[in-house]
């Protein structure tokens, strides 16, 4: 059929026909409206135009688009339905979207229905994407009506309309997915248009024709006249006839003008009832659409009222949402209001709750004391009477008296007991207020739940209510843990735990006992660091038995001396007396608080210290300090700070080296803070030899002024205290050049930053050195000098100067003067050493009872009947580690006190120009000082590895200490520079003593010191043999000063002897100059010892010597303790002691039974009592393992608690480094990512 109607020719409009129309609609512009007609069976190609035979019509199938196949697809109807299928076309055809087969397949036949979408092809894109070829696209309607015929009315071919069939069954189908008008109305409007349309194409067309035709008749007109002519002139000639036929020439001729015009008439008549006919056709569809106009607008007027029905109840709608989101909102502000009250009544209720626990605490505390007091005033006044009476009657014997003591300390007794019922009271309520903060966690938790509930309930407004969301966002800050502030992060006050340490008869009390300690009585700002908010919370269990507290109390019990007593020995009362008031002002004043000390860092630590230290100084001024409260008070705080070096330096620097002058101008500003100052003496190429040291002062005789200059980077000024962020002015020492001479260094006070705003001055520039091993709470700083001038009264002129103008050089009288200061800061050093020391062999021994391993199965121990662990203690090998290190502090008491006595003594000499004590005593605090502190910094890092795994703990206190002692090893003269100058002096003295004897000019009456003795007993038996058989000899202290003293002279003559007749260099005699020294001042340490216990050791004036009145007991143990020293010193060491003759292989055995039997049977009992006795407050040691009151494990779970760490339960940072390995899925990133 070839695209062509079926059933109709040319002008086959005239002929009825009911077959379907399938009316192909162009969606874009690539074809003209077409109208096939599907006759039954007769199948329609679809295809593209490839010539004449193919161009594209309204009533075929072809296209002229590139995107076609030649024979693309084929439509057909079949009982009245109509289909279609693709023939294995290229680009497909697409039914609805969905293309029918794949490539080049044939496809199954698909049904079409009314409003189906039809695609040919595809769109062709170029490679910039812009459209080459488009695809076939049209709208499928289907018409089932006949031809309108002449006389055949409107209404009949509409009645003939038919809704779409459905689907029939077996036959595919694609539905379309377009909206489909519903309902037959707007289907019959839409076939009424396509029906019209068709219409006017075949109206278009007939006119066509009959133009066509009309030009044909024309023509033939034309014809038949030029023929008719002919004709007529000549006769008989046969013609033609229309039709081509050949007509007779004997047929009557034709009248051919009359015969067209009939013909034309007749035309005429046929066009003009076309005409007319299409005219009623047309007048026809005009009635039609326009009653389908009227009728849709009629429906776009419901429409329009439905639209602005809708558009009201829309608006109504928004209005009561508009209503409704106010009311939440009021509601959201109510509940937030409502949250605020609750949280403040709780806060106040918390606070009451706090300060009737306080008010109760402190009234127990104060009852306890009050019955304290008065328990101790009644024991007072009855011993007193008993005394009295004992003295005024003989026949009263001392065994009443003896009962009536039992009987007082049985009351004594019962009042502890009431003391300890008291405290448990006051630990209930702290409990009750734990309970309390836990149900306010709670109820936090509850509230916050509500807030969510409510932020989730209102979540689907939060898009129409802006306010909303900020409303809840605000609402849920407020319900923050207040564990992310910092200000209600706080730990209890270590610094408040003030445990006093005298013995029984001090109350052992202790703060820091509670998980949520409260502080204490009359301080109610410390009272506000009680809240604790750590996610980590310990059950509140108790340690397993034995508890600490018990077996302290045990070991206290079995202590053979009184406490007070030593303590009164090793201080005396007015030092004791001294503490206990400085306690009791520090513990008020949250800047000495120790609790947050081992949780920060560099820059906070920093921070605290430069604040304790500024409060320190305005206690001291409140309060009057003197100069030994103040260095009393800055040690219990413990804490270097800024402002060390101020009074630890420049201070004395100022004091010892200024003239009078220089005194009103700079010493009185400073001791009144006026002035802050520092010891610049080191500099980055030189410390130890400060004879190096390359900063210059050069005298500018034309305006009399130093000109201070840096003229390396090596003389950059290092390590000094305080200057890096504190200090005003510094003692700094330069190099003093004048007219042209070098003559070293020498101290300069100068300015350095602005009185004004601290800015540092035109020409210095100075800054903090950073962090270091320990020390972090000082700023060591570092400072140049750029042609920085100073006036000519810098030069702190007491012993040197320089005359103003000639800039002549004044020499001082002796070049040892200046020595005063440093034997001062040395010998104060061993006190420092001994401090250090006692500090954690007290935190060791008290831990080494608590602490129990293993069960000695030799002895076990028993609690009840049951074995328990033993105490650490009672390893020998523990004792070796901490018994002789107990001893050494002891050792460095009397020795601290014998060097500071020599200090005075010498600078009185010195004051009336006798210098005979100088070089010894400036000798033995060298050698001193490097050998107390090399021993206590060794004595403290044994005594943190005697702790175990809690030693490295910061909590214990220990690791801290270790840091913050270390430097003073290395200041101050470094250990084994230092040892030097003690070795040059024995030598000297040795070497004149030898001279002395060789030239007869010597006897021993001579001997004035204590190094001349020991040489001279030596010199005068250098074979000298140790006369000790059995283990008890060596507790002999003649023969423990023979021992030293001869091993001491041996190797001073060994050394000179190398030197002098070996002539061996002074380099190459180090070690031995080392050993010479360590060897002497072990002498001397020993020495002390002895003396000091026996109250040989002479006193200051005035001073009575404390040893002479001791009790029995306390001799006796310090008699242990100097045994212990002595005997272990030689017995971890005995190399010298052998090599110099004294003692031989035997006699170390019997040193070692010695020490390790004294340590067992002597010292063991006697260890916790020795160490309390050292009067340390918790409040100094800070330590969890070391407290006085034995409570290792409580204390140092309730530090852990306090780790900033646990504040939080879930670690910050979890989501970005731990969570992608173990909950990948569930990374946030992961999600985002995904979603994108
Ligand atoms: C925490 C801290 C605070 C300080 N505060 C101050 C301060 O406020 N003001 C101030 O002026 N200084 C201060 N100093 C510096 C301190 O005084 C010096 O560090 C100290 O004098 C040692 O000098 P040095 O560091 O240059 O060591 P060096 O002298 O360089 O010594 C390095 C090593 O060489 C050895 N050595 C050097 N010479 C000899 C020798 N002749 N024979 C054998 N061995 C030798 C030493 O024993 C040492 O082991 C401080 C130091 C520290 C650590």
């Amino acid at each position: 059929m070839n695209g062509t109607m079926g059933s109709s020719g040319i002008n086959g409009r005239h002929q009825p026909s009911n077959s379907p129309i399938l009316v192909l609609e162009p969606v874009n512009d690539t074809f003209a409206l077409k109208s096939l007609e599907l006759p039954e069976h007769a199948k329609v190609k679809i295809g593209r135009q490839t010539g004449v035979a193919t161009a594209p019509h309204p009533s075929n199938g072809y296209f002229d688009s590139k995107v076609l196949s030649r024979v693309h697809a084929e439509v057909w109807s079949e009982g009245g339905k109509v289909y279609i299928r693709d023939l294995k076309s290229s680009n497909g055809t697409f039914l609805n979207g969905r293309r029918l087969c794949p490539e080049n397949t044939e496809s199954e036949p698909f049904e079409l229905n009314q409003n189906d979408s039809l695609e040919f092809g595809i769109d062709i894109m170029d490679e910039n994407g812009a459209l080459l070829h488009e695809k076939v696209s049209c709208k499928i309607y289907i018409s089932r009506m006949s031809y309108p015929t002449p006389g055949s009315s409107p209404q009949d071919s509409h009645a003939k309309i038919k809704p779409p069939s459905p689907v029939a069954s077996g036959v595919n189908s694609i539905k379309s997915n377009s909206v489909s008008i519903q309902g037959s109305q707007s289907e019959n409007i839409d076939l009424i248009i396509t029906r019209l349309q068709s219409e006017l194409t075949r109206s278009q067309e007939t006119y066509a024709d009959l133009g066509f035709l009309k030009h044909s008749l024309g023509e033939l007109e034309k014809v038949m006249i030029v023929k008719g002519g002919e004709i007529g002139n000549k006769n008989n000639n046969n013609l033609a006839n229309t039709n081509g036929q050949a007509t007779s020439l004997t047929d009557p001729p034709i009248n051919y003008m009359e015969l067209q015009n009939q013909r034309e008439k007749e035309h005429a008549a046929e066009i003009s009832r076309l005409l007319k006919n299409f005219e009623d056709a047309k007048v026809q569809w005009e009635i039609q659409r326009t009653r389908e106009l009227r009728s849709l607008q009629e429906e776009n007027e419901t429409l329009r009222r439905n639209q602005e029905k809708a558009n009201e109840a829309l608006n109504q709608a928004a209005s009561k949402m508009d209503f409704t989101t106010t009311r939440i909102n009021a509601m959201i502000q109510e509940h937030k209001q409502e949250l605020e009250t609750v949280r403040r009544e709780h806060e106040a209720a918390i606070a009451n709750l706090e300060s009737k626990h306080k008010d109760d605490i402190n009234r127990l505390v104060i009852e306890a004391d009050a019955e304290q007091e008065g328990l101790a005033d009644k024991h007072k006044r009855e011993l007193a009477e008993a005394v009295a009476l004992a003295r005024s009657s003989k026949s009263e014997d001392s065994l009443t008296l003896e009962a009536e003591l039992e009987s007082l300390k049985e009351e004594t007794q019962i009042l502890r007991e009431a003391r300890d019922a008291q405290i448990r009271r006051a630990e209930a309520l702290v409990e009750e207020n734990r309970e309390l903060l836990q149900q306010l966690d709670d109820i936090k938790t509850e509230l916050r739940s509500v807030q969510q509930m409510m932020k989730s309930n209102t979540g689907d407004l939060t898009s129409l209510t802006p306010t909303l969301h900020a409303a809840t966002g605000e609402s849920e800050g407020s319900l923050r843990p207040r564990g992310g502030s910092k200000s209600a992060v706080s730990g209890t006050s270590a610094g408040i735990e003030h445990g006093l340490s005298e013995g029984d008869s001090r109350p052992t009390f202790s703060w820091s006992q509670f998980v949520f300690p409260i502080a204490r009585k009359n301080d109610a700002r410390l009272a506000q660091k009680v809240l604790l908010m750590s996610a980590l919370r310990f059950p509140n269990l108790p340690p397993s038995e034995p508890q600490g507290s018990d077996l302290l109390k045990q070991e206290r019990a079995k202590t053979t001396f009184r406490v007070q007593e030593l303590s009164t020995f090793l201080y005396g009362e007015e030092v004791l007396e001294r503490q206990e008031r400085l306690m009791s002002l520090i513990e008020k004043i949250p800047a000495f608080d120790k609790s947050d000390r081992y949780f920060l860092g560099r820059t906070e630590r920093f921070a605290h210290a430069l604040r304790k230290d500024h409060e320190l100084v305005k206690l001291g001024k409140k309060h009057g300090f003197t100069n030994d409260e103040y260095t009393h008070a800055n040690a219990l705080i413990d804490e270097p700070g800024p402002l060390g070096l101020h009074r630890g330096m420049f201070l004395p620097t100022l004091a010892s080296q200024g003239t009078e002058e220089q005194i009103e101008k700079f010493l009185k500003p400073a001791e009144r803070y006026e002035i802050i100052g520092c010891y610049a003496q080191t500099e980055l190429g030189h410390g130890s030899n400060v004879q190096g040291i390359e900063t210059t002062a050069t005298y500018i005789p034309e305006t009399d002024e130093f000109e201070i200059h840096t003229p390396y980077l090596t003389a950059t000024k290092w390590w000094i205290g305080g200057l890096g962020k504190a200090a005003n002015h510094a003692v700094v020492m330069a190099r003093l050049i004048t007219a042209g001479k070098d003559h070293g260094p020498h101290p300069f006070c100068v300015p350095i930053r602005s009185m004004e705003d601290h800015t540092l001055l035109p020409g210095v520039m100075a800054g903090d050195i950073g962090p270091k091993f320990g020390y972090n709470t000082t700023d060591n700083g570092c400072m140049w000098f750029d042609h920085y001038r100073v006036p000519r009264i810098s030069l702190l002129a007491k012993f040197s100067s320089i005359k103003p103008g000639s800039g002549e050089y004044i020499k001082p009288p002796n070049a040892k003067l200046s020595y005063g200061t440093m034997v001062l800061i040395r010998a104060s050093l061993v006190g420092a050493a001994r401090q250090g020391l006692a500090k954690a062999v007290t935190i060791a021994t008290r831990y080494s009872v608590v602490r129990r391993q293993f069960v000695d199965h030799d002895a076990p121990k028993k609690l009840g009947s049951h074995i328990v662990e033993t105490s650490v203690i009672d390893y020998s090998m523990q004792q070796y580690r901490l018994f002789p290190l107990i001893a050494a502090s002891y050792a460095f008491f009397l020795t601290s006190k014998e060097m500071m006595r020599l200090y005075y003594l010498n600078m009185k000499n010195m004051a009336t120009g006798d210098f005979s004590l100088l070089a010894d005593v400036h000798a033995s605090s060298s050698g001193l000082k490097s050998l107390t502190t090399t021993m206590a910094a060794a004595g403290i890092e044994e005594c943190r590895r005697a702790c175990g795994g809690h030693g490295f703990s910061s909590f214990s206190g220990l690791p801290l200490m270790l840091q913050d002692y270390a430097p003073n090893v290395t200041w101050e003269g470094d250990n084994y520079i230092l040892t030097q100058q003690t070795g040059r002096h024995l030598f000297k003295t040795y070497r004149e003593l030898v001279a002395k004897r060789n030239s007869g000019r010597w006897n021993s009456s001579h001997v004035n010191n204590r190094t001349l003795a020991y040489l001279n007993t030596y010199l005068d038996n250098p074979t000298l043999k140790c006369p000790a058989t059995t283990p008890s000899h060596f507790h002999n202290p003649e023969l423990q000063l023979a021992a030293f003293g001869h091993r001491a002279a041996f190797l001073i003559a060994q050394a000179v002897h190398a030197i002098d007749v070996e002539k061996r260099t002074w380099n190459s005699m180090l070690v031995d100059i080392y050993n010479v020294s360590v060897a002497h001042c072990q002498f001397i340490l020993v020495q002390n010892f002895i003396l000091g216990i026996r109250g040989e050791l002479p006193q200051p004036d005035g001073h009575i010597d404390i040893a002479r009145t001791l009790s029995q007991g306390s001799k006796e143990v310090l008699a242990d303790l100097s045994d212990l020293f002595a005997m272990h010193t030689i017995h971890k060491e005995p190399g010298e002691f052998l090599a110099c003759g004294y003692l031989d292989a035997k006699h170390v055995s019997l040193l070692g039974k010695a020490v390790m039997e004294l340590m067992e049977t002597r010292i063991r009992p006697n260890a916790v009592g020795l160490v309390d006795a050292f009067a340390f407050p918790d409040y100094l040691l800070n330590s969890a393992i070391g407290a006085y009151d034995g409570r290792v494990y409580e204390r140092y779970v309730e530090m852990a608690t306090r780790e900033p760490l646990n504040r939080t339960e879930v670690v910050e940072g979890y989501e970005e480094y731990i969570k992608p390995f173990t909950n990948p899925n569930n990374v946030k990133g992961h999600l985002m990512k995904s979603r994108l």
